[in-house]
């Protein structure tokens, strides 16, 4: 009978393991895949997550130190550049060397971690009883579910009533460029966006390029960089240096941080529209803050229903306006192209106004 069982492994639920182990719980972490494993991401971390980072990553994994700083984004729309500087440089860190980085940590840290487990159901009220698809058996007094924002565990209703055709899909590879811009650049268009950042890889300075598209644009990076002239222009001096990695769907739902005496945590909770490079620092912070909720229910001092109802309550104060403030802005970008035109060259000549968006994106 472990203490708390953590499904899944991305930034949310190691970072759950880790603050659970560290409170002297027993923690078991169950993760479908093997590491190391690459993730369709845009991998911007944002800078009021780095101290968090480094306190749950081991002294010696130097992922932090080797990961280019972004002191400045760019947002390319409607023949426009928006040039936003970030107050605090966030840092561009590969997902396939974060994640099992932070595996890596929650192992050390006392964490029973299993690759190749995926769990197919699980039982409750509490204790839970976990099953995995090598009908392999669990038991826990708690449960964070951190699988991800679409998982046999917690997938919702399709809310997206676009069709087919309107289905948004993510898509990334890196690239090798020469002389690489220092900025995170986003490049806007109908049906969807790019993201273009430098990042430290195998040895090298490569780029990450990630999209979100709507399937009617396409399904791959090559139909997306005829979508923007500027995009298009910059892919031309591109070598590809990974394979293409793509998923979907990408759901936008309201977040349910706690039901059914289950804690989820980063995606699982809620996703948040990737554009604004937050969901990595919302799986950091809402891991941390599900375990630190069930500290009190380790030690015997509340129930698992007000260790659950305080966590729903902080994560409510503390990360519920990044999406209020996300779905505002994708709102503003989906309006008609002069109103938008209009509002992007507002935004570039009153910098204090692009950056108070931005505070409250984090
Ligand atoms: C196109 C795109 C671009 C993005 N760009 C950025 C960006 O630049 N910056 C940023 O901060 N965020 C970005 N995000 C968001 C970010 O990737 C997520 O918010 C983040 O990965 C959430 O972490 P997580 O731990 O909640 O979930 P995940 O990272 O998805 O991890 C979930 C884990 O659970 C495992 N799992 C699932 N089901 C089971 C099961 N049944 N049993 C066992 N294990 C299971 C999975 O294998 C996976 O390892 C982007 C997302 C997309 C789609």
């Amino acid at each position: 009978m472990y203490d708390v069982a953590v499904i899944g492994a991305g930034p949310a639920g190691t970072s759950a393991a880790i603050t659970a182990a560290g409170y002297g719980a027993s923690v078991l972490l169950l993760e479908k895949g093997k590491f190391p494993r690459q993730r369709v991401c845009g991998e911007f971390v944002s800078a009021e997550s780095l101290a968090l980072l480094t306190s749950l990553l081991s002294a010696t994994s130097g992922l932090l130190e080797r990961a280019p700083r972004l002191h400045c984004a760019r947002v390319f729309v409607d023949g426009s550049m928006l040039e936003m500087p970030l107050e605090a440089p966030a840092a561009s860190i590969p997902r396939i060397e974060l994640d099992a980085a932070l595996w890596n940590s929650a192992k050390a840290g006392g964490v029973d971690g299993r690759e190749g487990h995926s769990v197919l159901t699980v039982e409750g009220p509490a204790p839970f009883a976990i099953r995995t698809a090598d009908q392999n058996h669990f038991l826990a007094r708690s449960l964070i579910d951190a699988s991800g924002r679409w998982s046999n565990l917690n997938s919702r209703p399709n809310e997206n009533t676009a069709g087919s055709a309107g289905k948004w899909i993510g898509v990334k590879a890196h690239f090798r460029e020469s002389a690489p811009a220092s900025s995170v650049d986003l490049y806007f268009f109908a049906g969807g966006y790019c993201g273009v950042q430098p990042v430290a890889c195998g040895g090298e300075t490569r780029i990450n390029v990630c999209a979100m598209i709507r399937s009617a644009v396409g399904k791959s990076l090559q139909e997306t960089f005829p979508q923007h002239p500027a995009l298009y222009k910059r892919s031309q001096g591109w070598h590809i240096a990974t394979e293409m990695a793509a998923t979907s769907p990408l759901i936008f739902y309201q977040p349910e941080p706690f039901t059914n005496g289950v804690l989820r945590a980063g995606d699982a909770a809620g996703f948040v529209d990737p554009f604004i490079g937050d969901g990595i620092s919302l799986a950091l912070r809402g891991g941390v803050m599900a375990a630190q909720s069930l500290r009190s229910f380790f030690h015997g001092r509340s129930s698992l229903q007000q260790a659950g109802e305080m966590y729903e309550a902080t994560y409510r104060r503390d990360l519920m306006h990044v999406f209020q403030t996300s779905s505002m802005i994708r709102r503003l970008l989906g309006l008609p192209a002069p109103i938008r035109t209009g509002i992007v060259r507002l935004l570039a000549g009153f910098p204090a106004l692009t950056g108070y968006m931005v505070r409250h994106t984090r």
